[in-house]
């Protein structure tokens, strides 16, 4: 890497790739539940161990995570930003593979383009978080590129599935968040891009009521999320508040996870959620997060001028 920060980068990028897989496990053994729910059966849920209406196993993650490895993938593919038919590729061959949750837009979106080949998705009101929830691999390879570049690469992946414009927002939000963290912001410039989003669409304005049991329509979900970041500091107190709010706790859990994730860093994650993962999820996501970042235009080696 061109970039001589000592590893801080690459430490955050795998920051933000564990912290999704640890927000997605921790979070799937409450989704759907209340918060009533929630502590009658667990106090303070905090433990990654499974369960849940997936029935999963101990350190087992769900589509938030493998969507976002199956986008990564077709970034390394490409080596560079992948256009929509390699999304909708890689996407669908995610599908064939039977992930163990898939949410409503993003199946429909998939079996549109095995039927139609088209690759976007029609302008719907359906405003999910399923394009939120894997934007990722976009924060990671496009740090340093042009703003035109970074919203393309956000917008394509979204486009196979979902059309929205709240979706949309929500996701070049994320990203955002995540660029800002691998860099070295700190968690208060985080909740004031949270403040921006609000003031760009009063949809998430997320102060007053507590936001619980929130569901899968990309509102709610960054609600919760900038609610968490905005009343908890560090990793380990977000992430347990968010996914104790239940609902798509795997998801509000998965976002909550990568950004505050690559605010850390993985030497400052938990040790005790790290080593909760399952072995093959967390060597796929320290391989994933190395060979995004390296993609990066920020790690690109200078050109060097030929002396004659
Ligand atoms: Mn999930
Ligand atoms: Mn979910």
């Amino acid at each position: 890497m061109a970039r001589d920060d000592g590893g801080a980068l690459a430490d955050r990028a795998r920051g933000a790739m564990l912290g999704l897989a640890i927000g997605d496990a921790l979070g799937a053994t409450v989704e759907f539940m209340t918060p009533r729910e929630i502590s009658a059966q667990y106090g303070v849920h905090e433990r990654i161990c499974g369960g849940g209406w997936l029935r999963l196993e101990a350190g087992e993650v769900t589509d938030d995570t493998t969507m976002t490895l199956a986008l990564g993938e077709a970034w390394l593919r490409a080596r560079g930003v992948p256009d929509a038919e390699a999304c909708a590729q890689a996407f669908d061959a995610w599908m064939r593979a039977k992930p163990v949750d898939i949410g409503n837009t993003v199946r429909r979106g998939i079996v549109r383009w095995r039927l139609s080949g088209s690759t976007e998705a029609p302008l719907s009101s359906d405003a999910g978080n399923g394009a939120t929830m894997r934007c990722l691999p976009v924060a990671l390879a496009c740090l340093g590129a042009a703003q035109q570049v970074t919203a393309y690469a956000a917008l394509v992946q979204a486009r196979v599935t979902h059309n929205n414009p709240l979706t949309d927002v929500a996701t070049l939000c994320v990203v955002d968040m995540v660029q800002s963290a691998l860099l070295g912001a700190g968690q208060h410039a985080i909740v004031e891009r949270a403040e921006m989003l609000a003031a760009q669409c009063p949809e998430f304005d997320f102060h007053g009521r507590h936001c619980d049991n929130p569901s899968g329509y990309i509102v709610d979900t960054m609600r919760a999320v900038c609610q968490s970041m905005a009343r908890h500091d560090g990793f380990r107190a977000v992430l347990t508040d968010v996914v104790n709010r239940g609902g798509d706790a795997d998801t509000t859990g998965a976002i909550a996870g990568m950004v505050m994730g690559a605010l850390c860093g993985e030497r400052a994650l938990p040790p005790a959620w790290v080593g909760a993962l399952r072995p093959t999820v967390r060597a796929a996501c320290i391989s994933m997060a190395t060979g995004l970042i390296e993609l990066a235009p920020l790690c690109y080696p200078q050109p060097t001028r030929s002396v004659i």
